[in-house]
């Protein structure tokens, strides 16, 4: 058993820019549905976002909210409202827990934005079922209680090699929203303003990368833990300036520590990859476990989903349709592995970390044999444990903490 003392996470310290950031991306939102000056979208989480914000409107991702539901810990409590209602204990706890918040008129946003009082009203849902079909269900829902259009796009899951016929039935279905998203805000769409949108999307996106990839260095400058907070303007600025400016500041900071050489785990041992969701209401718990056994799990599939290398502004809605194919989580198992063990090298791993998510399959990928075959191949040794994104009646903290700390003495001990 691994000796105990106390740790602490190293501030980033841009951290407080992205706070500001993401504050006024809310205020923003909330004057947009309080004063009905901009319609107002709510878009999955790769969903059409650039569509939306070349069309003038102000976006709100469901899945950030949820999100924010878990790493405050009230998802546990909101997911049995929607439950009473139908909607099993088994499926999406992002979904169960934000249609309970809603059920109950409760937001974490009230309490961390002064002013804001509820989540903006919708004028239109807009999803993408490359994820899953929860997503589709979830905006269905909030279409019947809101009496608001929820549209979307219905994507090819388990893809091996992303073809053109891929491309051309996303592309045309993404195409063929742009009428009746034109009908609720009054204008035409200006096929130049999307291709800003795709180009800063892009532009946003190469940052992220190249952040992410600052943890190939030894040792990592940040962490998983790290990295499921700063990806927050990735996932809710896409495709805006903001989104791009902090990842300037963000990047130039990691550069920085490694020029220091300055690692986010003190005295970094041992390197792991993560695959799976986080758990939201344990991320600090699981970051110091972590750091207390000078591990650094430094590399991820969750982080690393907001890459879209596709996006061309030469050729917005085919490319658009083509980063959202690639993503990890439409590919088919083969893909996956390879994607994987790319992931192994170039990060140096030694071992990973599979979350199976109890209400989340589509993101559990040690359901169908990967980690043997990835383990059988690789001879790096994974670990899996059993818990939720957002619902902590799953998550057992004793099982988690003696499975981790005997998985990290066994990579240690086969040195
Ligand atoms: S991918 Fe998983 S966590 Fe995300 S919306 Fe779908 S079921 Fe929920």
């Amino acid at each position: 058993m691994a000796e105990e003392k106390k740790t602490t996470r190293k501030k980033i310290q841009a951290a407080d820019t992205m706070n500001r950031i993401m504050a006024d991306y809310f205020h923003d939102l909330n004057d947009a549905a309080v004063n009905g000056k901009r319609k107002v979208a709510w878009c999955t989480s790769v969903g059409p976002a650039e569509l939306l914000r070349a069309m003038g409107y102000a976006v709100h991702f469901p899945e950030n909210h949820a999100a924010m539901l878990g790493a405050t810990r009230m998802s546990t409590d909101l997911i049995p409202a929607a439950n009473a209602i139908g909607y099993s204990p088994d499926i999406c706890s992002y979904l169960t827990a934000d249609i309970g918040a809603c059920l109950k008129g409760i937001t974490p946003l009230s309490k961390a934005y002064k002013g804001i009082e509820s989540v903006p009203k919708p004028d239109v849902l807009v999803y993408n079922t490359n994820q899953c079909r929860d997503v589709q269900d979830w905006m269905a829902w909030y279409s019947r209680k809101l009496g608001v259009p929820s549209v979307g796009v219905t994507s090819p899951r388990n893809v091996n090699e992303v073809t053109d016929a891929h491309i051309d039935d996303v592309s045309r279905q993404i195409e063929a929203l742009v009428p009746t998203l034109e009908g609720i805000t009054g204008n035409r769409l200006d096929i130049d303003r999307l291709r800003e949108a795709v180009s800063l999307s892009r532009e946003c996106t190469e940052l992220w990368k190249k952040v992410l990839e600052t943890a190939t260095a030894v040792p990592a400058p940040l962490t998983f833990f790290d990295g499921t907070i700063h990806m927050g303007p990735a996932v809710v600025l896409r495709g805006t300036r903001q989104a791009i400016g902090y990842y300037e500041v963000l990047l130039a900071e990691l550069e920085q520590r490694i020029r220091d050489g300055v690692g986010a785990v003190d005295d970094e041992t041992c390197r792991i990859y993560w695959e799976g969701m986080p758990i939201w209401g344990r991320l600090r718990q699981h970051s110091e476990l972590f750091l207390q056994l000078k591990t650094s799990v430094l590399a991820s599939t969750y982080c690393s989903s907001w890459i879209f290398q596709a996006f061309d502004a030469r050729d917005p809605f085919r490319s658009m349709a083509k980063a959202y194919l690639e993503l990890f989580i439409v590919r088919s198992d083969a893909y996956k592995e390879t994607y994987i063990k790319g992931m192994l090298e170039k990060f140096r791993i030694d071992g990973i970390v599979y979350h199976d998510a109890k209400t989340c399959p589509y993101n559990s990928n040690n359901r169908y044999g990967m980690p043997q075959r990835l383990e059988a191949e690789t001879g790096v040794p994974a670990l899996v444990i059993s818990g939720d994104l957002n619902d902590l009646r799953c998550v057992s903290d004793e099982q988690t903490k003696t499975n981790v700390e005997a998985f990290i003495e066994q990579i240690m001990e086969g040195r």
